[in-house]
């Protein structure tokens, strides 16, 4: 798939402020600092496209971009807020839960997962409760300039092993780069096949 276009279109406080829309969605999350601003840009090829979503004020909205006018690119706030004090937290938590429980028109969850790290308890965490809640989803591995392949193979075979305790099967996983760009042909292609379907 080409990216043709990419632009904001709005962002949500809450569910009720989520756009009506019968185009289909995909969904980025993880920790704060995990990479997903340099994928999106990366994805789309827009140098500034996830600036709009951390500008002050916008890191604890959902924002809504729309891709080739076909589908939406949805940038939820990053979980593991720990700083956060307990009711901004709370509500940070609401946004997300009702967004990925509730919306019909979500195709699939993208968790970012750090791949220079052996599984985080968070990242377990919510992909656990992802699966749990019966939301679709696949893991994507940033950052794999930054380690040598053995190293991130291990760290994945270490988050497939914990996995198991909730999720049957072999989760969908890619391996990125935004430096290097590697693995966006394979997540785009993904995303293709998941409109044709
Ligand atoms: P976000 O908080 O999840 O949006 O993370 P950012 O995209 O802002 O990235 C956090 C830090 O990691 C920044 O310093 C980025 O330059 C760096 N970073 C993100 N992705 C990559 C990557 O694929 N390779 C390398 N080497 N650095 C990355």
């Amino acid at each position: 798939m080409q990216i043709q276009t990419a632009t904001f279109e709005l962002s949500a406080p809450d569910f009720e402020g989520c756009p009506e829309s019968d185009l289909t969605e995909f969904a980025f999350i993880g920790r704060s600092n995990v990479g997903k601003s340099s994928l999106l840009n990366m994805l789309t090829r827009k140098k500034d496209l996830a600036v709009v979503s951390s500008k002050p004020g916008r890191t604890r909205l959902i924002n809504f971009f729309l891709i080739n006018r076909k589908w939406t690119l949805v940038d939820l706030p990053g979980y593991g807020y720990a700083k956060a004090a307990g009711h901004d937290r709370k509500k940070f938590q609401q946004i997300v839960t009702d967004y990925l429980l509730e919306r019909p028109n979500l195709s699939c969850v993208f968790v970012l997962i750090d791949s220079r790290h052996s599984p985080q308890r968070i990242d377990l965490e919510f992909t656990g409760w992802l699966a749990e809640s019966g939301v679709p989803f696949v893991l994507v591995f940033t950052k794999s300039d930054k380690s040598k392949p053995g190293a991130i193979q291990a760290n994945i075979e270490q988050f497939k092993e914990q996995m198991v305790e909730f999720f049957e099967g072999e989760p969908r996983i890619f391996i990125c780069s935004s430096k290097t760009e590697s693995g966006r042909g394979d997540l785009l292609q993904f995303i293709d096949q998941a409109l044709r379907a």
